[in-house]
């Protein structure tokens, strides 16, 4: 099965008249100043083009867009809150923008179910707040969430910093509504936890980047709003000694261990030092830290998070630490995480990584890819952090001080692949939670399994068979 090349620029004026008829005359961009924000993202690592960004309002809506665009075979581009960071929200050759966020209802929230129904353009932070008034969680949290679309969740199967306890995006989705490139509407929008009649579709279009379809809408799963929320601030020698204490953690608390970052010490200075508003939580300074999160349903994380720091004191593992003593402080903390990848942009180049290796495995990677990418490019500067409970490192290399950006920029695929060496050995992931986008599209074929790849590449062919959905993202 062949995919078929879509049409690009430039679209008639006619189809362009006619695709503003679907969406209304406002909601149907065309002034290059408009759509300016659409082509671009805040890293700046990708620049697109787009003669039409279309906002539809309704299912109805964008399932007219897709037939149209398969009939005239007219690619489009499915954007949520453009925070995506491989490039897969961009219109790099010209592509119809979607943007899904006038579709931003919340069509229910079934509390003793547990279940929410959201629109895809439903902002991550606004679902948050909306399960949290009616006493439950929506457990999924980034450090994009006042921008991020449940749609874009969905489609990156976003991780963050709760999937140790909660899973990824994927795990908290029940039933999905699809629309398709022909237009075809697919209603899976069960509220079933149990339900074995048949292929998992929903699963194919998680994680699918907006390949294989547009979601419109989701039912998402809720859990029990935690009573009590305990967080910890610890300085540590190694990030050996930051897997003493997950174990440790993991004994003490079991279920109720709900984050468990790991900072290089660079990436805490240069969050201080570019960041806003934030305040180093201890006195001196550690090579490592942990930022680590209890949530419990009883009132006794802090007697359990405290149990485990002392232990960690103890056999020598924990050097400082310091409890959130209230809300606000608990919020400094995740700021000071938050602001990780922002931080690195005023120091210049960036080389990014999101990678996975088991967890056991990640102070080894740490150890081998920072002697590898200093060796390569003498002066750079690995800024590893991430979810070390999930062995998800945000492996990322800045410049040398005082380097030329450009120069090291040029190196990208050079310091991917000693990094992807190390990854692969180790049986990890070069794409942990970010996604394949654009970014690592040309990597993937090497690293992935050879059937697997022809099955996405026959799944592609048979539900967009004119290649009009995303083109050029994943494969
Ligand atoms: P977009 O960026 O708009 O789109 C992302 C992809 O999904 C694109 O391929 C797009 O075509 C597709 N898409 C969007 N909406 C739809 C739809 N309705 N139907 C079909 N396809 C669609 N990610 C993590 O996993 N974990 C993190 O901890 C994390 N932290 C981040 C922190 C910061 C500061 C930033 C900027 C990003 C972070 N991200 C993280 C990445 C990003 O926030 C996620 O990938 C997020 O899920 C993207 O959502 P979005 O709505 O912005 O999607």
């Amino acid at each position: 099965m062949n995919i078929t090349k879509p049409a690009i620029f430039p679209i008639p004026s006619e189809l362009i008249e006619e695709f503003r008829a679907i969406v209304g005359g406002k909601y149907a961009v065309t002034n290059a100043a408009d759509i300016a924000p659409y082509l671009c993202e805040d890293r700046d690592l990708f620049h697109g083009r787009s003669p039409l960004v279309l906002r539809p309002g309704s299912t109805a809506e964008v399932a007219a867009i897709c037939k149209l665009a398969t009939e005239h075979r007219i690619a489009l581009v499915p954007q949520g809150g453009n925070t995506g960071l491989v490039g897969g929200q961009t219109p790099l050759t010209g592509e119809v923008v979607v943007s899904m966020l006038r579709m931003d209802k919340i069509r229910d929230v079934d509390v003793e179910s547990n279940i929410m129904t959201c629109e895809a353009g439903v902002v991550l932070q606004v679902a948050q707040q909306r399960a949290a008034d009616v006493d439950r969680l929506f457990p999924l949290s980034l450090g994009a969430e006042g921008s991020c679309t449940i749609g874009g969740n969905l489609s990156t199967n976003a991780g963050g910093t709760a999937a140790l306890a909660y899973g990824m995006a994927r795990d908290l989705a029940l039933g999905l509504e699809v629309v398709l490139s022909d237009g075809r509407v697919l209603n899976a929008l069960s509220k079933l936890k149990k339900d074995n009649t048949g292929y998992d579709l929903r699963n194919l279009f998680i994680g699918a980047e907006g390949t294989l379809g547009i979601i419109t809408a989701a039912s998402l799963r809720l859990v029990p709003k935690p009573r009590a929320i305990e967080t910890a601030y610890v300085g540590l020698k190694s990030p050996s000694a930051a897997l003493k204490l997950l174990s440790i953690s993991r004994d003490e608390a079991a279920g109720a261990l709900t984050s468990f970052e790991l900072l290089a010490d660079i990436a805490v200075d240069l969050s201080l030092r570019h960041g806003i508003d934030i305040r180093d939580p201890l006195q001196s300074k550690y090579p490592w830290y942990v930022l680590m999160e209890l949530s419990s349903s009883r009132d006794d994380a802090r007697d359990t998070l405290e149990a485990i720091l002392t232990k960690g004191m103890e056999d020598g593992i924990v050097d400082d630490a310091v409890i959130a003593a209230n809300r606000s402080q608990r919020q400094a903390f995740w700021k000071l995480r938050d602001e990780m990848s922002a931080a690195q942009k005023p120091e210049g180049g960036s080389i990014k990584h999101d990678i996975s290796v088991p967890v056991a495995a990640v102070p080894a990677f740490i150890e081998e890819a920072n002697a590898a990418v200093v060796k390569l490019i003498p002066g750079s500067r690995p800024v590893p952090f991430g979810h070390l409970g999930d062995g998800n490192i945000h492996y990322n290399v800045s410049q040398p001080v005082g380097g030329n950006g450009a120069e090291f920029l040029a190196r990208w695929h050079d310091v991917n692949a000693v990094v992807f060496e190390i990854v692969l050995r180790m049986g990890g992931s070069i794409s942990a939670e970010h996604g394949i986008g654009v970014l690592k599209r040309d990597e993937l074929p090497a690293v992935k399994d050879k059937v697997a790849i022809e099955l996405m590449r026959q799944i592609k062919a048979m539900l967009d068979p004119f290649g009009i959905m995303n083109p050029g993202k994943v494969l």
